[in-house]
């Protein structure tokens, strides 16, 4: 069958064009620093946003977790959103490998942290307490682009009571594509952001962590740490450079495809459209249904996200064009319990 792939966008394979890039990409000793393709992607992403370094690394959870581990010490503490990615779905790696307390804050709607919570969750300087160090954010949160005067104002805050800032920019370049700026615009307001290459953007595996030299060496030493040191990564790195020239304008297609997925589900009477945001669609399906909703999308091939989060996501990507899109509408409005 010719599957429908909507449950994340992760699921993207590399374009023959990306393929071709990858085959020929000049390799070396990535653990010796000298793979001159990896160096030119590290190279090019911190300026594109603005940071002194940046290190190329399997996965973006290794991303979040050697940011962490560098930014705080054994019995420090993060401030994290409660269905945070780092926090949530990472294994709680920063309490298991980086001795990392997390502070959770439950998410607003539009995924912010609320400022006044954060800050009445900082700890005093106390032997009590673990010590507060770092507020950490993510953009886009479920499809949710954050606004630039919320991160304005966490920036402050951070500033004004001495925590770092971090971004699990996973979707940055679809914030970025949907709010029409520049992503170091976003990037402007953190002290480390992460890049998620694997997703939107196309690439067959590759994160990318940005921030000072300083951050940056000592992320080095944990990723070695947790195994991540790696060694011909060039061929890799060559899919995310082919990403950076070619897979970021066109994730507003990703987000036209999305808008017109849910406006095509408006008022159907077993599926409750729920919201749309860049490149995801979230549905209700009553749980007395989902079985024979699973049923019902498994026989039309389409593959959709159902049980991770409270509501049911549908992601657009790379591999979706606008057949697929009509495709997963047809199978979704002719689902009749
Ligand atoms: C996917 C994702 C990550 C990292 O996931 P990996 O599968 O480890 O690359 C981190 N944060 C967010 C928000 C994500 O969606």
């Amino acid at each position: 069958m010719d599957w429908i792939d909507l449950r994340s966008d992760t699921v993207t394979r590399p374009t023959p064009a990306m393929r071709e890039a990858m085959a020929r990409a000049e390799v070396g000793d990535d653990v010796y620093g000298e793979d001159p393709t990896v160096n030119a992607l590290q190279h090019r992403l911190a300026v594109k946003l603005g940071f002194e370094d940046a290190l190329f690394v399997p996965s973006g959870t290794q991303a979040n977790l050697i940011a962490l581990m560098a930014h705080c010490q054994r019995g420090d503490e993060y401030l994290v959103g409660m269905d945070a990615h780092t926090y949530k779905f990472e294994g709680g790696g920063a309490a298991v490998l980086g001795s990392i307390q997390p502070q959770p804050i439950p998410n607003a709607g539009d995924g912010s942290l609320p400022l006044a919570t954060v800050e009445a969750a900082i700890k005093p300087l106390d032997p009590h307490f673990a010590r507060s160090r770092l507020l950490c954010l993510e953009n886009t949160w479920h499809g949710r682009p954050l606004t630039l005067d919320y991160l304005r104002d966490a920036r402050a805050l951070c500033d004004r009571r001495g925590l770092r800032l971090h971004l699990d920019g996973a979707r940055l370049f679809n914030a970025a594509v949907a709010l029409q700026i520049p992503a170091r615009d976003i990037a402007q307001f953190f002290d480390s952001v992460s890049v998620c290459f694997s997703k939107g953007l196309g690439a067959p595996v590759g994160s990318v962590l940005c921030g000072s030299r300083a951050l940056i060496d000592e992320a080095r030493r944990w990723r070695k740490v947790c195994g991540g040191g790696w060694r011909q990564a060039g061929m890799l790195a060559a899919a995310c450079l082919h990403a950076l020239d070619h897979h970021i304008e066109r994730l507003a297609e990703d987000h036209t495809r999305a808008a017109r997925l849910a406006a095509g589900l408006r008022g159907l009477p077993a599926i409750k459209l729920v919201g749309q945001h860049t490149n995801m669609v979230f549905i209700e399906v009553a749980s007395a249904h989902l079985p024979a909703f699973r049923v019902h999308m498994e026989a039309a091939g389409v593959k959709l996200s159902i049980g991770y989060l409270p509501n049911i996501r549908m992601v657009t990507h790379l591999d979706i064009d606008d057949a697929a899109v009509e495709r997963a509408l047809t199978a979704l409005r002719s689902f009749a319990p």
